[in-house]
């Protein structure tokens, strides 16, 4: 097969916006809200429907989403959190912002997800009421079984928030053969997702919150807004007129526009479509990469897997990516693992305490995957690869 060089750079994931995204857009700027309007609502509505959740509260971003989160957990000084050192720093940061403590726990190389054997070793390690939560983060794509990190919750009083910002319309299959979408509520307490360019769904920046308990989304409700209420069932006071309302904790100003929520109605629209062509191309890779010596695909021919990245290993890594980037191939390393970046290791983490997730580090490039890559795009790529890798054995 010759395979042509694309004419534009392709870089590891980029947003997908159309002419109907651009009309719910421009509609949504001449409607009366801008802000704290009518659309968040139906965003919210239709993005927990997506998910298979009861709630779905709106934010201005993923990173805002956990800070609300960890919020809502009341998350304190000096109490102990568990997540996975291979993840956005976002992931952990959550619980620094409330002053808690991170302890991460390595990963499974195989799946690149928290090793929750590691997790239950810390667990029994430590009396009870030692860590008070664990934050698994479905990477790449790919689902955590949440369903054995509830049993492990449940023993040992844990909360769960489940970072989905890989994998919205991701799965795994519990032991009773059901599929269990990513943020559905059914083990975690809180989930969340993205809506950043490079994730399925864009909406500039923004971020969901995803539950089945009322009360952490009335909650959350309220803390999005400054910890303010106006609900008459929440008073606390006698109101002494219509303009009544009460700040009755110490909240912030996380909401996401009306017009960030168009976009993202427009999106949701589309993500079923997105995501069967990410799953499309990552059979594409996985065949062509099958027979392919030097380089391991991670977690390949996984059902469910939503393939927010497709993940590489090589020995040259470094070299690659600078080939690839003298093609106009732009990929990427996610991730520096978490207690490698200097403000945590100012904190006390060092070089060698989670040798898998170094180990991946050290080896991983996520190759581009994004719902427009075109087949012959996505075929010079490959040929791009296999010319490495045959000249540098
Ligand atoms: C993108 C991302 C976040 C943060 O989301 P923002 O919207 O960029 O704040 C958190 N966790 C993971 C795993 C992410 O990929």
């Amino acid at each position: 097969m010759s395979v042509v060089a694309p004419t534009r750079p392709l870089p590891y994931g980029r947003q997908n916006i159309t002419e109907a995204d651009i009309a719910a857009v421009t509609a949504a700027l001449q409607a009366d809200y801008l802000t704290q309007g009518p659309t968040v609502a139906e965003f919210e509505k239709q993005f927990a429907a997506y998910i298979g959740a009861k709630y779905a509260v709106a934010v201005s971003n993923g990173t805002a989403a956990l800070h609300l989160c960890a919020l809502a957990l009341n998350v304190q000084p000096g109490q102990r959190v568990i997540t996975t050192p291979l993840t956005f720093s976002a992931s952990a940061n959550c619980v620094r912002y409330c002053g808690g403590e991170v302890q991460f726990a390595d990963i499974d190389p195989a799946t690149g997800l928290i090793d929750l054997v590691k997790v239950r070793a810390l667990l029994e390690a430590h009396p009870k009421g030692y860590f008070v939560g664990l934050i698994p983060v479905d990477f790449a794509g790919l689902a955590v079984d949440l369903e054995k990190a509830r049993q492990l919750a449940n023993e040992f009083g844990l909360w769960i928030i489940e970072d989905s910002c890989h994998s919205p319309g991701g799965f795994f299959v519990d032991s009773q053969g059901r599929e269990q979408r990513c943020g559905n509520g059914n083990f975690a307490d809180l989930a969340i997702f993205s809506f950043h360019p490079v994730k399925h769904i864009a909406t500039g920046e923004g971020g969901m919150i995803t539950t089945n308990s009322e009360a952490l989304f009335h909650h959350l409700l309220r803390l999005r807004t400054h910890g303010i209420t106006r609900d008459p069932a929440d008073l606390i006071r006698e109101p002494d007129g219509g303009w009544y309302m009460e700040m009755q904790e110490l909240g912030y100003n996380y909401r996401l526009p009306d017009f960030n929520c168009a976009l993202g109605l427009s999106q949701l629209a589309r993500a079923d479509e997105g995501l069967a062509r990410r799953r499309q191309l990552a059979a594409q890779y996985d065949a062509a990469f099958a027979h392919m010596p030097g380089l391991t695909v991670l977690a390949p021919g996984q059902p469910g897997h939503a393939y927010h990245l497709y993940v590489i290993q090589v020995a040259n890594r470094l070299e690659l990516y600078n080939f690839l980037k003298t093609k106009q191939i732009f990929s990427q390393v996610h991730y520096i693992p978490v207690h490698r970046m200097p403000y945590y290791e100012g904190l006390g983490w060092r070089e060698g305490d989670f040798p898998l997730a170094e180990n991946y580090y050290a080896h991983c490039l996520s190759i581009p995957m994004f719902p427009t890559l075109t087949d012959e795009e996505q075929a010079y790529v490959v040929a791009c690869i296999r010319e490495f890798l045959s000249v540098e054995g």
